[in-house]
């Protein structure tokens, strides 16, 4: 099967499958083997967990997962690279292929279907004292957010993940209060894991070429705490509509378009839970913007 990120083998393997990359797919692969094996060694794989990857390609990534864990998901939504990766890696019993769109994937369904696909029950099987899941994906960059959202959104009890995404969506990923690049992705992604930068990654990486620099985060999954009892809609809702207006200030953000809370209700929310009504969304942190949602619903 060979070396699967060789400038060379990717291009054959372009030309015998009549595969034209589609930049509304993101479809830039990796053709080097020392980023692969970065951002395989960032997942720290134990060899028996289940891994999902989003967007296998040709197998860059596919490839080294199989070799360090003991079960990959991976779900393609080109049928023309669905095909590829069932021909050079569809032998392997591990290697769990689905042609789909991720975006609207039910992740911990997919899961336990896919455990179960397995003809005999194996250290992948998931159990008490099984490893958690983890995830690693090139994400194809025209929906890294949403796919992200319905990854971290999904109830599956994932232990890690590593995602390389455009490097302008990994500041935003990883930017704490106050800073510029803070936003609603900041908050969904600080609700579910620590989110720290492992590397930079340059365009020439790629076959072919992006336009934007890379970058690869690592997520490690936790509880955050004091979010017990909070509705996850409702936090996110109060965190949207505040984001929606960044500019103004919280008050008039939250009164504004997008809300539904009356002017007093959002003066006494404010007052109640100790927020100065004149601060922007970009300097709240999740702990805050759950006090404000719980007097906001009344709490
Ligand atoms: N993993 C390969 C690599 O690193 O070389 C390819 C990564 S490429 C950046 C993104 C991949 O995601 C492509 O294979 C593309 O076809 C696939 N893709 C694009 N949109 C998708 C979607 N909505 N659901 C699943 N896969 C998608």
């Amino acid at each position: 099967m060979g070396d699967l990120a060789s400038p060379a083998r990717i291009r054959q393997l372009a030309a015998e499958y009549g595969l034209r990359p589609n930049r509304h797919l993101g479809q830039n692969f990796l053709i080097d083997g020392n980023i692969v094996r970065k951002v395989v060694a960032a997942a720290e794989l134990r060899g028996t967990e289940t891994v999902v990857e989003v967007g296998p390609g040709f197998g860059a990534l596919t490839q080294e997962l199989l070799a360090r864990s003991g079960l990959v998901v991976a779900v393609e939504r080109d049928p023309i690279l669905a095909r590829a990766l069932r021909d050079h890696l569809g032998a392997d019993p591990r290697l769990v292929l689905v042609k789909a769109d991720a975006r609207t994937v039910r992740w911990n369904e997919l899961l336990q279907w896919a455990i179960e696909q397995r003809q005999e029950p194996g250290p992948w099987a998931r159990g008490p004292e099984e490893p958690r899941p983890k995830l690693v994906a090139n994400l194809p960059y025209a929906v890294t957010a949403p796919v992200l959202a319905g990854l971290l959104e999904s109830e599956v009890p994932w232990e890690r993940g590593v995602v390389m995404v455009q490097r302008e969506v990994a500041e935003r990923i990883t930017a704490v209060p106050g800073s510029r690049t803070y936003g609603a992705l900041s908050c969904l992604v600080a609700y579910h894991a620590d989110a720290r930068l492992v590397a930079r990654v340059p365009a020439t990486v790629f076959w072919p070429r992006p336009e934007v620099e890379s970058a690869v985060v690592r997520l490690e999954f936790r509880p955050y705490p004091g979010m017990e009892a909070l509705p996850r809609d409702s936090l996110f809702r109060v965190i949207r509509v505040a984001f929606g207006q960044r500019r103004k200030t919280l008050r008039q953000a939250l009164r504004g378009r997008g809300g539904f809370w009356s002017r007093e209700a959002v003066d006494q929310a404010l007052e109640r839970s100790g927020i100065d009504p004149v601060r922007r969304a970009e300097t709240l942190d999740l702990a805050e913007y759950a006090r404000l949602t719980r007097q906001l619903l009344g709490e």
